[in-house]
């Protein structure tokens, strides 16, 4: 599956604000937006005045990249969104929530969505005690989500784990960390994404 090859950190300074795609750095002061809070490119520390067609634009830009998902596959989850019941944007936001690499990462297996998919891909984890490889894939309550016996020793894994202690999970994932298994208890909930995300600036670029 294609994907995006350039810098993780662009990506941040183009939108402004962090969207910690990098694990450990994004939270110490080598982060490019604590040292250069700018967007890149030679105009970048010139006036930005934004349309209102490019302040959506650049919230769906912020969305995408934070969930690490090209054009293609983050309108295609948008369309399917807006068929279901209930707000599109919220349910744009859930069905990110629920992908398999969203979870790892927030599960604390990995310290970026990149680094969680690059593990469910190197077939890492179980979904119910069968190995699953797909990024992409929904999970729904009730689910577990585990490392694969020859994987609890892996020293990417091990370390994320570590480095979650202390953090708090949100309240829709519960991990056993002892076990090496996550479980996810009910479906997520908007108050359950604590980024600043305005969904309704995605919902009205695509009904343009
Ligand atoms: Fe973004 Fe992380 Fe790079 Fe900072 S270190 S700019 S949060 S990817």
């Amino acid at each position: 599956m294609a994907r995006y090859l350039g810098s993780a950190c662009r990506q941040c300074r183009r939108e402004g604000t962090k969207l910690f795609l990098k694990g450990d750095r994004c939270f110490s002061e080598k982060c490019a937006i604590e040292r250069r809070a700018y967007p890149p490119g030679v105009h970048g520390q010139g006036r930005t005045r934004f349309s209102d067609y490019g302040v959506q634009l650049r919230e769906k830009q912020k969305v995408k990249r934070m969930y690490g998902l090209l054009e293609k596959q983050f309108r295609s989850t948008f369309f399917r969104a807006s068929s279901m019941k209930g707000q599109a944007g919220e349910n744009l936001l859930m069905l990110l929530e629920r992908r398999l690499d969203n979870v790892v990462f927030r599960l604390g297996f990995a310290t970026s969505r990149n680094e969680a998919r690059q593990l469910i891909k190197h077939g890492h984890f179980t979904v119910n005690g069968r190995k699953a490889s797909t990024p992409s894939m929904l999970v729904r309550p009730g689910w577990k989500i585990g490392l694969r016996e020859r994987s609890k020793n892996v020293a990417r894994i091990t370390a994320a784990l570590e480095a979650l202690e202390g953090r708090s999970l949100p309240q829709w994932l519960e991990i056993e960390k002892t076990a090496s298994e996550g479980s996810v208890k009910q479906m997520p909930v908007r108050e359950d994404i604590t980024l600043p995300i305005d969904e309704q600036l995605i919902v009205e670029l695509y009904s343009r």
